[in-house]
């Protein structure tokens, strides 16, 4: 599978007879079974690309934002932290945009499904793969981890037996400490020692993975496949994502592996701004992040049924993906002998270098 980034909403930054001479090129090297594409509102683009994949047998995915970056397409209501304010804004690999909104908000899952009807329902899409399905995480700090905190979220959170105020209240009280967890397995992942904060965060994962199933199954009900961006499973609490949950609504699942990547979801990344984010924390062990840990992660993906296809960066850039020809062999090997079904070359073939296409 390959990733196809158009760049914002308005204006792609490739046309189609470029993307198609270029998949032309990579389809000569590996052999490719689905596209994932987006999300400009250009459909033109869609158009012509599906003619020319559709003719040789291959699948195209729809690319498109769930809790961030709608702005200007959506009139979504933005997620808050446990203070009632937004969190800070990361700007450093995207635009304005990569703001997230609340997973709670019936009108906010409701406002995404409808995008799709109105702008992508007649462009020859087979599927539809969901990314930003998550809250904010420790790129800016603990606010958005913390969260969302806005008046529906904190009723699905009574739902789920969890006090947003005693939450509020212990973290302010502990600060870091309320972070501290007993240590790291792969079979357990953090387990954290104070109790409202094991609580928390199980819950998060209740609502925030419930909001996106609801919406991959109104996408499901429209006959289309979908796939799901994921946070790497150590850090998949942090933002919402429970794996079981989401599994039993995916077709398939797309951990991003990155072990190089400088920019949001890149592991070591996260895990720096993590740490950075919680310095007095304890019992975050020390993680190298090699091949072997790549693999571990996943293991932990095993016991779910649903199509796992790791992401693995190939595209270059000196400042957020300084990656080598021999990052991405090795990494391509390591998850090709775990029990995958493919693997996804992330996250854009338009900027890869041709010699990091290898099988
Ligand atoms: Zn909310």
């Amino acid at each position: 599978m390959v990733q196809i980034s158009l760049g914002d909403w308005h204006s792609p930054d490739y046309t189609a007879e470029q993307i198609i001479s270029r998949l032309d090129t990579v389809s000569k090297l590996i052999p490719i079974e689905k596209v994932i594409i987006g999300w400009s509102d250009n459909k033109d683009i869609y158009r012509q690309v599906g003619e020319y994949l559709h003719g040789r047998n291959i699948r195209m995915l729809l690319w498109l934002p769930v809790f961030a970056e709608t702005d200007g397409v959506c009139d979504n209501k933005p997620a808050v932290d446990l203070w009632g304010k937004q969190p800070e804004n990361y700007e450093k690999a995207a635009g304005n945009g990569f703001r997230f909104t609340c997973p709670s908000d019936p009108q906010n899952i409701a406002n995404v499904v409808a995008l799709y009807d109105h702008m992508f329902n007649d462009c020859g899409f087979d599927g539809v793969f969901l990314d930003r399905i998550r809250t904010q995480s420790f790129v800016t700090g603990v606010s958005g981890v913390l969260g969302c905190g806005c008046p529906v979220c904190v009723e699905r959170f009574a739902a789920e037996g969890v006090d947003i105020q005693t939450v509020k209240a212990e973290y302010e009280s502990q600060g870091d400490a309320f972070f501290s967890v007993k240590g790291y397995s792969t079979a357990d992942g953090f387990i954290f020692e104070n109790p409202v904060a094991e609580s928390f965060f199980k819950a998060k994962g209740h609502v925030v993975s419930n909001s996106v199933a609801a919406v991959a199954d109104s996408l499901h009900n429209r006959g289309l496949e979908v796939g799901m961006d994921l946070f790497a499973p150590f850090l998949a609490p942090f933002v919402g994502q429970d794996y079981a949950i989401l599994a039993s609504h995916a077709d398939f699942f797309k951990p991003m592996l990155y072990r190089a990547c400088r920019a949001p979801a890149g592991m070591g990344y996260e895990y720096v701004q993590l740490l950075k984010s919680l310095p007095a924390a304890t019992g975050y062990p020390h993680f190298q992040f090699d091949t072997d840990f790549l693999k571990s992660q996943l293991r932990i993906m095993n016991s779910f049924s649903c199509g796992k296809y790791p992401g693995i960066e190939i595209n270059y850039d000196d400042e957020i993906l300084p990656i080598t020809d021999h990052y991405v062999r090795e990494s391509l090997e390591a998850v090709q002998d775990c029990n995958v079904d493919g693997v996804v070359y992330a996250w854009n073939i338009m900027e890869a270098p041709l010699s990091h296409f290898v099988k």
